[in-house]
């Protein structure tokens, strides 16, 4: 991947390269097009990445069909897949970890100890594999998105990170690889967490600035269907991840994190931007 890497950069071709954990979907597929239309070069890459799972996760069961992804992927005309074996990344000895300080400690990072380490240090072995000229991600893990920005100021990387806004299933649920864990009862009461946000966004809209009361909106919804349990609901600056009491001028994410069963799905919405 690096040679041909080397030799697209030589022949100066734009590359754009997004990054996926494979089982592939809508959301990943908005990301593939986005590239498609900026870039000469399209390299997707699927890895199911080891450092970014806790001891407790669910790295065995993860959904992978790198066969059915790379079908899937002709349609797109991608140029590469980047698919390597865990000791490509990994190599004997790996000890070398990259931690974004500052962002990755609340909330997915509190709920998931070591995850943010994980995907910051598999990011930056990609990165310096293939040195995009743009990669793409997608605003449906947006604390990811906050450090992947600060990660590619603080250690110089020549690459503009571009970010997708989430897509959809119609019933509103967020695209994930992990719904293919959930029942279909479990599917379709996970609407409930996007209901719960576009409430909070229509309370906004009808003047609400109180931090507290718009959680307390997403909260209620969250809980008013039994089987959801919430992890998180929280209100925090779009950049910064600090949290907000009251919603001024700055874009605030408003970020949840509820379990169906065994299964833990995550949504945001950002409020402020235009409204
Ligand atoms: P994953 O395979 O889950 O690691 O995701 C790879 C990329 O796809 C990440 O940048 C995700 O944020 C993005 N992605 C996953 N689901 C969605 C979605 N529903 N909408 C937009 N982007 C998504």
């Amino acid at each position: 991947m690096a040679s041909i890497a080397r030799k697209l950069r030589r022949d100066t071709k734009t590359v754009g390269f997004v990054p996926t954990m494979g089982a592939l979907h809508e959301g990943h597929l908005a990301l593939i097009k986005e590239a498609r239309k900026m870039c000469d070069v399209v390299i997707v890459s699927i890895f199911v990445n080891p450092a970014q799972f806790g001891a407790d996760e669910d790295f065995e069961k993860y959904p992978r069909d790198l066969t059915a992804d790379a079908c899937l992927l002709t349609e797109y005309e991608v140029d590469y897949i980047f698919a390597p074996e865990t000791p490509e990344i990994y190599g004997e000895g790996f000890s070398t970890y990259v931690y974004v300080e500052g962002l990755t400690e609340t909330l997915e990072g509190a709920s998931r100890p070591g995850h943010f380490r994980g995907v910051a240090t598999v990011v930056t072995i990609l990165f310096n594999t293939i040195r995009p000229d743009f990669a793409f991600f997608g605003r449906k893990d947006a604390q990811q998105v906050a450090l992947i920005k600060r990660l590619t100021r603080d250690l110089g990387f020549e690459t503009e990170i571009v970010v997708i806004p989430i897509v959809r299933e119609e019933s509103g649920l967020a695209m994930s690889s992990r719904n293919a864990y959930l029942t279909p009862e479990q599917r379709k009461k996970a609407s409930v967490m996007y209901e719960a946000l576009r409430e909070a966004k229509i309370a906004f809209k009808n003047g609400e600035r109180n931090a507290s009361k718009l959680a307390e909106i997403v909260r209620q919804k969250v809980e008013s269907e039994p089987i959801a349990r919430i992890d998180y609901v929280a209100l925090v600056n779009g950049a910064s991840l600090e949290p907000v009491e009251r919603i001024d001028d700055s874009e605030v994410l408003v970020a949840i994190a509820v379990r169906f069963g065994n299964i833990r799905l995550i949504d945001n919405i950002i409020l402020n931007r235009g409204q």
